[in-house]
């Protein structure tokens, strides 16, 4: 088999007290998705700055193509970030408003040196076509166009440097509802024709679905669940991920509990199972010994003391 694209191994981040991450380990081969998926706070987004390098992590590996991100001066690292770019939230925020649409899809192969000017404008006339929009937008500035149409700008800023690797990190969860669905279809589609390897970060459900071959489940900066995108779907073994499903809108009322209370803070993590405080099953061990990743079949993995003990939830 060859290595996975990235590989990360017991990566933390604490921000003072506040631990962000908690020992996460995942790897993705090349031209698979990998999702995250969980509410707000739980580490999402600070996974995917570490697994850039945008911040530092406290502890932990990050290999991207078997080589120690984590260990890299500044200077190797630049050099690296052509064949890793990143898709945010808000497409206002990652765009330069000053910047014509021409100049935002030419100044990372000028960054990193690639292509002459005028193959670099061909460059940036194919992403266009690519993204759907007409090479009328090239001389438009952000700010003209829809919060949709902004997106695929971001998405053809992206594709520029022809990464091995996007981390996109809720890229649909500013959009209408009405057009998420073309967005992430044509993430599909050109995730397919370039062969790129995607880490995808959302809190729903359901864009984690459609997206991911496979999904990590994160509560309170630590992987509970992981596996097969079926498995997690079909079978979920985690009660957090049971009652994250039994919640999601469209779902009607399932035998299952739904999600309840608030997720705590994280700068007070619970003891033993960060969970147990809003777990319909949680009980006395619970509170007391935190549990430890158990494998399932398929590569489905989970870390729930009721797995232990065999009991069905
Ligand atoms: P998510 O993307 O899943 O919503 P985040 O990774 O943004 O979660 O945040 C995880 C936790 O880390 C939250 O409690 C958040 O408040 C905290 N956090 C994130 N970034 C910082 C920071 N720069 N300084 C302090 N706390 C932070
Ligand atoms: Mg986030």
């Amino acid at each position: 088999m060859p290595a996975p694209v990235l590989e990360v191994r017991g990566l933390s981040k604490s921000f003072k007290a506040v631990k962000a991450v908690r020992n996460v380990s995942f790897s993705i081969a090349k031209g698979r998705t990998f999702g995250i998926v969980g509410e707000s706070g739980s580490g999402k987004s600070t996974t995917a700055r570490l697994v850039l390098r945008l911040i530092d992590p406290t502890t932990g590996d990050i290999r991207f193509q078997g080589v120690d991100l984590a260990a890299m001066r500044q200077e190797e690292l630049r050099r690296q970030r052509r064949h890793m770019q990143m898709i945010f939230q808000d497409p206002f925020g990652s765009l330069n408003g000053r910047m014509t649409v021409r100049e935002t899809l030419t100044e990372p192969q000028l960054v990193h040196g690639i292509g002459a000017p005028a193959s670099r404008a061909e460059v940036a006339r194919n992403l266009l076509a690519e993204v759907g929009l007409p090479s009328s937008a090239l001389d438009r500035f952000p700010h003209e166009f829809s919060g949709g149409q902004r997106q695929r700008i971001a998405i053809a800023r992206a594709l520029a440097t022809n990464p091995e690797l996007i981390v996109a990190d809720e890229p649909v969860s500013a959009l209408d509802v009405s057009v998420q669905a073309q967005v992430l279809n044509l993430m599909r589609d050109l995730q397919d024709r370039h062969g790129t390897t995607m880490l995808f970060i959302s809190h729903d459900l359901r864009v984690v679905q459609f997206m991911c071959d496979e999904i990590a489940v994160m509560y309170l900066g630590e992987i509970v669940e992981q596996g097969p995108r079926d498995r997690i779907y079909g079978a979920p073994a985690h009660p957090y991920t049971q009652a994250l499903l039994a919640s999601a809108p469209g779902k009607g009322a399932g035998k299952r509990a739904r999600l309840s209370g608030e997720i705590p803070s994280a700068h007070a993590v619970p003891s033993g199972c960060a969970f147990r405080t809003r777990c319909p099953h949680a009980h006395e061990r619970c509170a007391i010994e935190p549990p430890v990743m158990r494998q399932l079949d398929d590569g489905q993995q989970a870390a729930c003391h009721l797995l232990d003990q065999a009991v069905s939830v």
